[in-house]
């Protein structure tokens, strides 16, 4: 049969050319970012439907999303025109185990209709085997042995095969209890993520007949993202192109994030051992990014040892350097952030107008966006947040802001409900109907329907004692908002304490748990901008309100893992700190191996920029009313100066550009840091140091270690200077306790509170 014309092949270079017309037998296509691996891997599933090697329902490829199947799916069907039936097999690794699993549900015991557990269900679960098997759960969390499971489902390990190396965990219960789990999965015909590709491994394995069925049906198999594949994904891989070996597999060893869930790069390491003969493309030039940016890339990369090393060349204009940005902290720097896309929407930098749809912020942990969500809100800007829930919407968050709620209104009845049980007291479905009928029929809230039930002893033991020192901490909050000695971010503080909030993420040994405490912390910064709980309340239920979807053009806002394959005209990525990015674990650890996915991440932020990319971070961050003060990340260090622009930032809080210099916490860091040939040494950087050492804008006072107490009254003098974000300069009055009288010189005199205060010494 004649081929199609195929223009497809006339938008590729030579070396995707090659990869994309080399059909038979193993082909790796192992290039760095932007270099155009999955345009090519597009085109490949083209050109074998349009020079009629396969069918579509022959072609089997996987991507690492959802969103990436779809929008590949999408271009396929462009670039196909009408011209072919039906659709390839595309998708991720899971919902493509989804569908074979349900063909073949019976030979691991399963049903065809079998429902598939979300992490929730999976722990009430295993609580209760745990419970059964008479563990303290205190002690032995679930959720511990939550995780264990799932890294060896990974693995592809099945309760049989648990090795003896993690035997002992889990006070030696696991493996028992792993094999105990999936019986009762089978009973309940049901399967958690990861047993969606273990039973198909599994079935593969024990009937040989079955896969060579696969073996023929899919006679080509794509895969992108090679590098992020886990052992049960490679598996499964392995098993499937057993027989035609016609696997083409892309990926960058540089762009490998995924290690913290089991993924492992060392899979496309040894695709030339498995697959004998294998085709290895190697593509060189970047489409995507301008030459600064990717030399600062490369610059970044360059310090991970054991990579197997690429070169990038780009035909794009030089553009704009890579450009750096200290702020004194995290609200600054949001602020700045927003300034700057207003900015850049209108082309007021010099630079092309962007639509807000060109514009992406990358947050390293997932709590940074909370300031930039505030900030958008504040000033209007469009945005919507990719791959997770917006700040405002996560489980934590709401659990927290339930009650907030309670303690500014008691008869809020929903927020009871929320967390009557959370963290657990002893409350069962029973109990909370009992709780229900007793306010229904007394016609009260669900609060005081609870202290009647206690007290006519129609809830009884444990559930009761709880619930009644619930009840009790409700009132004696509430009267807390009046007190006068105790702010409402102390107050939110002692809430979350006290009622055992904060204690039960402590406990929880999830790799989300951590997430979730900082985003509490940062939930309580949050409320550092209010002038006390209700108004912050009334500020969240805007931000919610404000969710539809207008089709307008948006900035997006998402984590740097999520931001993978992506690539956008405008990338910011803020937080550049020691403890930040690289993350504190990471830094902790005593090999480099996390610190080397770190760097890994700052390659996959820097190369999804096309033509601006800009890095920033904060000298101060502000964590429970107490700064922290950071040093710029390493990774900073790292940018090869020739390639980065330092831009001066603005004044404290306000300001235009280059009006004013740093805070302390910057200048020090970079004396203790300054090396040959890096950003430090540049004339922009002497600029913003010698800005710092012309003006010293605003010193923390009282360093204890790298935490500096600003909040005592007792670190200002009569007669000071001083800064308010809100009311602006004045000069000290007055001293009372912790409250100063400043007269202000805009605002006239007022009374405020030390800790809102900066020293302003110029
Ligand atoms: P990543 O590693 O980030 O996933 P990638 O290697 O998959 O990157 P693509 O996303 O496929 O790269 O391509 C990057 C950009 O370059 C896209 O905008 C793509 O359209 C463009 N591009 C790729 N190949 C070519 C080409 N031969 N000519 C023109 N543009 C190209
Ligand atoms: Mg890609």
């Amino acid at each position: 049969m004649a081929a199609r014309p195929a223009p497809y092949l006339d938008e590729l270079n030579p070396a995707q050319r090659q990869a994309v017309e080399t059909l038979d037998g193993p082909v790796l296509m192992l290039a760095g970012a932007g270099t155009g691996k999955t345009k090519a891997l597009t085109a490949r599933i083209v050109h074998l439907l349009n020079t009629g090697r396969a069918r579509p329902n022959e072609i089997l490829a996987v991507t690492f999303t959802n969103k990436a199947a779809r929008e590949m799916k999408m271009r396929v069907g462009r670039m196909l025109g009408e011209t072919v039936e039906g659709m390839p097999w595309l998708g991720t690794f899971h919902s493509i185990c989804v569908k074979l699993l349900r063909r073949h549900a019976e030979l691991v015991g399963l049903k065809s209709n079998f429902t598939i557990l979300d992490t929730d269900d999976q722990l009430r679960l295993l609580k209760q085997l745990v419970q059964a098997a008479g563990i303290d759960d205190k002690r032995w969390p679930a959720r511990q042995l939550a995780s264990l499971i799932d890294g060896w489902k990974n693995r592809a390990i099945t309760p049989d095969r648990v090795p003896t190396a993690d035997a002992s965990a889990y006070n030696h219960q696991a493996p028992k209890l792993y094999a105990e789990y999936q019986q009762r999965l089978k009973d309940l015909n049901a399967a958690d993520f990861g047993d969606l590709l273990l039973h198909v491994v599994t079935i593969f394995q024990t009937h040989p007949d079955i896969l060579q069925n696969y073996q023929r049906w899919f006679r080509y198999i794509l895969v992108d993202e090679y590098q992020d594949t886990n052992v049960a994904q490679y598996l499964w891989l392995r098993l499937l192109a057993g027989g035609h070996r016609n696997i083409c597999c892309v990926g960058d060893d540089d762009q490998s994030i995924y290690g913290w869930r089991g993924a492992e790069v060392g899979n496309i390491l040894r695709f030339e051992k498995d697959f004998e003969g294998a085709h290895v493309v190697r593509l060189e030039q970047n489409y995507r990014s301008t030459p600064h940016i990717l030399a600062a890339a490369s610059g970044v990369i360059a310090g991970n040892k054991g990579r197997l090393g690429k070169t990038l060349w780009t035909e794009a204009e030089e553009g704009e350097k890579v450009r750096l940005i200290g702020h004194w902290d995290g609200e600054e720097e949001a602020r700045w952030i927003g300034d700057e896309i207003e900015a850049m929407q209108s082309g007021s930098r010099g630079l092309r107008p962007m639509s807000l749809d060109d514009m992406a912020i990358l947050v390293r942990a997932s709590h940074q966006m909370r300031a930039f969500e505030d900030r958008f809100l504040t000033i209007g800007l469009p945005y919507k947040v990719i791959g997770g829930p917006r700040f405002y919407e996560r489980m934590e968050i709401r659990d927290a802001m339930a009650y907030f709620r309670l303690v500014v209104s008691p008869s809020d009845d929903l927020a009871f409900e929320r967390i009557v049980n959370t963290p657990k007291r002893g409350l069962g479905d029973k109990a909370q109907q009992t709780i229900q009928t007793v306010a229904r029929a007394n016609g009260v809230s669900l609060v005081d329907g609870a202290a009647l039930a206690v007290e006519q002893g129609l809830i009884k033991g444990k559930g009761a004692k709880e619930l009644g020192k619930l009840i009790v901490d409700l009132a004696r909050w509430g009267r807390m908002t009046g007190d006068a000695g105790t702010s409402h971010m102390d107050l939110a503080e002692i809430v979350l304490d006290e009622s055992g909030y904060t204690e039960m993420w402590q406990n929880d040994k999830t790799p989300e748990a951590p997430g979730r405490l900082e985003n509490l912390k940062e939930l309580v910064k949050a409320l550092e901008n209010f002038e006390n709980l209700q108004g912050f309340l009334e500020h969240v239920s805007l931000v919610m309100d404000n969710e539809t979807d207008d089709g307008g053009a948006k900035v997006s806002i998402m984590t740097l893992h999520a931001a993978k394959g992506l690539e956008f005209p405008a990338v910011f990525l803020p937080g550049w700190e020691d403890g930040l990015f690289p993350s504190q674990r990471s830094m902790d650890e005593s090999g480099v191996k996390g610190l080397e996915e770190e760097r890994r991440l700052a390659y996959v932020g820097i190369t999804r920029a096309e033509e601006v990319c800009t890095i920033s971070f904060a000298a101060n961050r502000r964590v429970f009313g107490q700064w922290q003060s950071s040093l710029p990340s390493r990774f900073i260090d790292e940018l090869p100066a020739e390639h980065v622009e330092v831009l001066t930032p603005p004044g404290l809080y306000g300001g235009g550009y280059g009006a004013a210099g740093m805070g302390g916490g910057v200048a020090s860091g970079i004396e203790a840091r300054v090396a040959e040939a890096n950003v430090y040494n540049s004339p922009g950087w002497k600029r913003m140091q010698a800005r710092v050492a012309d003006r010293p804008v605003s010193q923390p006072r009282e360093s204890k270690g790298s935490v500096i107490d600003i909040t005592a009254a007792s670190a200002f003098e009569m007669g000071e200077r001083v800064f308010h974000q809100k009311f602006g300069y004045g000069v000290i009055i007055g001293i009372e306790g912790d409250k100063l009288e400043v007269a202000f010189e805009k605002a006239g005199t007022k009374k405020v509170v030390a800790r809102f205060l900066v020293g302003a010494d110029d």
